[in-house]
């Protein structure tokens, strides 16, 4: 218990949340255990009316990491987190990874499936260069199976850590084929044994359980159905007075994050210890139950029901709100939503790889706007629309239906294409007006404060005279909208029109990318560098390829083009389209590599235009 005393001392200190009830106390590593139990229980709302009184006055503040707990409900919680803590929780995967294997992990890559998460690569010292992953797979989710499947494969041979509810979708996707990493590590929600065991059949590995809070970290590792206490918390389960009990609520003190230190902290998940001591000899070992405020919200005939929490676990995880679950009279499961703006299509094919997992690969899954009517039908909520180019296309057509002055308009850039569409590409607009009038910018402004990531252009057929490629990708990379382009006065561009712009395109193209290469002033996201200098050598191969009678400007139709004609900047330039739509990591922020391939996609552009 020394390690409880020091911490308590240190809350008693140079916590002003803790001054009042730990005042004045002697506090040994004999008496630790009893001080602490003395303490009131500390709930997710005393985090939030408390706020920074639970931060310590003691050090300073470098290397603090904020973590934002989304939950269930509510409002998100932020807890600072200290570097010995986040230390602390990579030596706790390292051991059960050690444990298992036999050997560290250079590489563990954390998979998430959430719109908004960051992918990034973070390098830490100990064990030496040990690569930590985080890798948003909902981009490359949409892809076709055997494209994902082939990106999936960066796994093979690694340690793969994510929530049940991830993995389960995951293997509903991979089913057969074969994506093989050396472990798999479940946290962060209830596992079942029946998702575990899919998990271990479609990848062909073992599996371990953690069980991780993100407020904590790990705070108990699995053992046969059960868990452990992590040695960097001291765990117990009490009922509703506080008082220790074999089965209640799971509560958590953090004896490494001084950061913040939270003692005898609500979790919000129940659990009950095991009679019997375990067969491996550690401390006692406990069971979490789920069935806190937990329906059965469909079954299928299958072998696990499906239960609001982990519906609700589910939906918090994939950036959609209020989702109701039911079951239809035929069995078929329906899934109502409300959104805003409503989720795209691979949002929802997730949620339905969920629903599957948990009730067999052949449940029917529906979707349906709005909640269930348990009688009259109800309106469906107003939505705003989603950021999926079609969806935006119809939308647009209604707010520029019987407005005077438009000849034609549609939708073009990256975002039309599964190839080249980033986290930073917008969804350029091209309106082509009769005139120039002001309304044009009293209708972009509020387009833009209705679409994210949209960028509405209105401009005149003579407007474009001066942008030969523009013209070129409006005619063959377009979702139409209304009217007719080559009507409205857009001409395909000749090769001396092309070939004067590409030359004054390429000096601008390259300083550009000097600029990103050498900048010292910010680190920053790899992602971006990458987004970048792709976007800037997909424009050369368009020019490349338009100067050499290919009239077109679709990504997809120029790199196979590329690819049968074996030019040699094409490796590099996939190599950064795939970390720029985040179907390979990236590399960490501020790696050589992000200055080699700007540099690279500089000399595409110079081969490509020579
Ligand atoms: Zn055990």
């Amino acid at each position: 218990m020394t390690a409880l005393a020091a911490q308590l001392r240190h809350a008693r200190d140079h916590v002003p949340h803790y001054q009042t009830s730990l005042q004045g106390l002697e506090i040994t590593a004999a008496n630790a255990a009893s001080v602490l139990g003395r303490l009131p229980l500390l709930r997710r709302s005393d985090i939030r009316t408390a706020r920074a009184r639970l931060w310590s006055s003691a050090g300073t503040a470098d290397g603090w990491r904020t973590v934002r707990t989304s939950g269930t409900t509510g409002t998100p919680l932020e807890v600072v987190l200290d570097e010995t803590a986040q230390h602390a929780e990579r030596a706790t995967l390292n051991r059960l990874v050690t444990d298992v294997l036999g050997t560290t992990a250079r590489t563990v890559f954390h998979l998430v499936l959430h719109a908004s998460a960051r992918t990034r690569t973070s390098v830490f010292p100990d064990p030496p260069a040990t690569r930590l992953v985080k890798w948003n797979l909902s981009r490359a989710w949409a892809l076709p199976d055997a494209t994902f499947v082939r990106c999936l494969q960066e796994l093979d041979g690694q340690v793969v850590t994510a929530m049940p509810s991830v993995m389960a979708a995951l293997a509903d996707r991979v089913g057969e084929s074969a994506v093989r990493p050396a472990l798999v590590v479940l946290s962060g929600e209830t596992v079942t044994s029946w998702v575990r065991d899919v998990v271990a059949r479609t990848f062909g590995c073992p599996v371990v359980t953690m069980y991780a809070i993100a407020e904590f970290g790990i705070v108990g590792l699995g053992c046969a159905n059960g868990y452990h206490a992590s040695e960097d918390v001291v765990l117990d389960i009490v009922d509703d007075t506080g008082t220790p009990a074999a089965e209640g609520e799971v509560i958590v003190t953090s004896l490494t994050n001084r950061a913040m230190p939270l003692l005898r902290y609500v979790t919000g998940d129940r659990a009950r210890w095991d009679a019997e001591p375990c067969e491996c000899g550690a401390s006692r070992r406990f069971r979490l139950l789920d069935t806190r405020s937990v329906r059965v919200v469909a079954a299928a005939g299958t072998p696990h029901p499906l239960t609001s929490l982990e519906i609700a676990k589910l939906t918090a995880n994939l950036d959609v709100e209020k989702v109701a679950v039911h079951q239809d009279a035929t069995g078929s499961v329906v899934v109502h939503y409300q959104a805003d703006p409503p989720p795209d299509t691979s949002t929802l094919s997730m949620v339905a790889a969920s629903v599957r997992a948990a009730l067999g690969p052949a449940t029917a899954v529906r979707f349906a706007e709005g909640q269930p009517s348990p009688g009259d039908p109800q309106p469906v909520a107003q939505v705003r629309p989603p950021s999926e180019p079609h969806r935006i296309a119809g939308w647009v057509r209604g707010v520029l239906d019987g407005i005077d002055g438009i000849r034609a308009a549609v939708l073009t850039g990256s975002a039309l294409s599964p190839e080249t569409f980033t986290r930073y590409s917008d969804v350029d607009l091209v309106v082509l007006a009769e005139d120039d009038r002001p309304l044009w910018r009293e209708l972009a402004k509020s387009m833009h404060t209705h679409v994210k990531g949209l960028r509405a252009n209105f401009a005149t057929a003579a407007d474009l005279v001066e942008s030969p490629l523009l013209r070129a990708r409006l005619l063959s990379e377009r979702l139409p909208i209304t009217g007719d382009l080559t009507r409205a006065g857009v001409t395909w561009p000749t090769k001396d029109e092309l070939g004067a712009q590409a030359s004054f395109w390429s000096q601008n193209a390259k300083a550009a990318l000097w600029t990103r290469a050498t900048s010292q002033e910010t680190t920053p996201d790899p992602i971006q560098s990458a987004y970048l200098a792709a976007k800037l050598a997909v424009d050369a191969l368009r020019y490349h390829y338009l100067l050499r009678d290919l009239p077109t400007t679709v990504p997809a139709t120029l790199l196979a083009q590329a690819e049968e004609d074996e030019l040699p900047p094409l490796p590099g330039i996939r190599h950064t389209l795939a970390i720029a739509t985040e179907r390979t990591p990236p590399p960490p922020p501020g790696s050589p590599d992000i200055e080699a391939f700007t540099f690279e996609a500089r000399a595409a552009i110079d081969w490509l235009l020579r």
